[in-house]
């Protein structure tokens, strides 16, 4: 079986794809105050993402996690999650949002075959929340995620960035939660990715930081490196709760790039390579000029030879590139 397998001998087998650029937050370190979507009809339909989905699963790809922009927001998520569960070969089928409509989806995403759920929460605090998140609501996602407990997926995660001066004073308090819900969260470092209008260097918080303030207050074993289904996260394992995976993503501080194994699919039906490199393959122009699955088989083998070793992030810089992460499928 020919497989998905860069340069570097990494084989590609987790594909996040971004079902929509839209959202209903506009969180200070993902978008700017006033966005431009994507029309409608740019976005790659169902069926077109299907057929993608199918032939990467054949090339090797066994995880798709769906992400935006909101995911929730798509019109038809649900029964095209269930669609996936027809696609040999894909194994996982997971999801990221940021909660807001959980509440009203969440026993329907279980239904539809999601299996694991990963739900951003920066604040316990509903100001802050509401001002990092410049339009949510906090007891909108705390419901979502009630739902989300009682829904039945198999795991929970919450993602956090931590922003100097803004919510890392919250490290404990959201640690807390996840402990308490028996949720596994990751603190993410925030990543230059698109112009959002803010200085990011001085807001710059590293996740050694977050290490040694959850180290100071619980006794934890070494940090390690993640399976391959964990991805980029360090993991420190609290002795008080073994079970709970305690992730640190550190794109700045610590690399993650020699293990990764993912590709994204951007909503207009780009796949792109590396987070950190604009290099992309247009899967869009390739489904609408007809071509054939071998022809778009050949396209995606031909196209592993562009993924860059690594990304090159430099906490100092406020943009490195300047696609915005709600285009990218984060
Ligand atoms: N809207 C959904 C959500 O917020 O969970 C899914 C898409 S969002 C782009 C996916 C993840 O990317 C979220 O956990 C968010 O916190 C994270 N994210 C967005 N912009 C980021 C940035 N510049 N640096 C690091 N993480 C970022
Ligand atoms: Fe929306 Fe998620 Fe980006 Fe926040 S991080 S603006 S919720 S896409």
């Amino acid at each position: 079986m020919n497989m998905l397998t860069d340069r570097y001998g990494r084989s590609i087998r987790y594909l996040r794809v971004s079902l929509t650029d839209r959202c209903d937050f506009r969180c200070v370190y993902c978008m700017s105050e006033k966005m431009r979507f994507t029309h409608r009809s740019k976005l790659l339909d169902f069926d077109e993402l299907e057929r993608i989905i199918r032939i990467m699963a054949g090339l090797g790809v066994r995880k798709v996690r769906l992400t935006g922009g909101e995911p929730l927001l798509r019109r038809g998520l649900t029964d095209f999650c269930h669609r996936l569960t027809q696609i040999e070969g894909i194994t996982e089928r997971v999801l990221t949002t940021n909660g807001s409509h959980l509440a009203f989806l969440a026993d329907d995403l279980v239904r539809a075959g999601i299996q694991r759920i990963n739900i951003s929460l920066d604040s316990l605090q509903p100001e802050r929340f509401r001002q990092i998140s410049r339009f949510g609501n906090l007891d909108d996602v705390l419901e979502g995620i009630e739902a989300a407990c009682r829904a039945g997926f198999e795991r929970i995660k919450l993602n956090t960035v931590i922003l100097r001066g803004v919510n890392e004073d919250e490290v404990l308090s959201l640690l807390d939660f996840a402990l308490e819900k028996k949720f596994d969260i990751s603190f993410i470092e925030e990543m230059p990715l698109g112009e959002v209008g803010r200085n990011r260097p001085s807001e710059y918080y590293s996740s050694d930081w977050i290490e040694a303030l959850i180290r100071s207050h619980y006794r934890c074993s070494q940090p390690q490196t993640g399976s391959a289904t964990d991805g980029p996260s360090r993991l420190l394992t609290l002795d008080a709760a073994p079970d709970i995976r305690v992730g640190l993503i550190s794109p700045h501080s610590h690399n993650f790039c020699a293990q990764c194994n993912r590709v994204r699919l951007t909503a207009e039906g780009r796949l792109l390579l590396c987070l950190g490199h604009e290099d992309s393959l247009d899967l869009r122009a390739l489904l609408r000029a007809g071509s054939s699955d071998e022809e778009i088989e050949s396209a995606l083998l031909a196209q592993m030879d562009l993924k860059p070793e690594r990304h090159q992030f430099a906490p100092d810089e406020s943009v490195s590139i300047v696609r915005f992460m709600n285009m990218t499928g984060g």
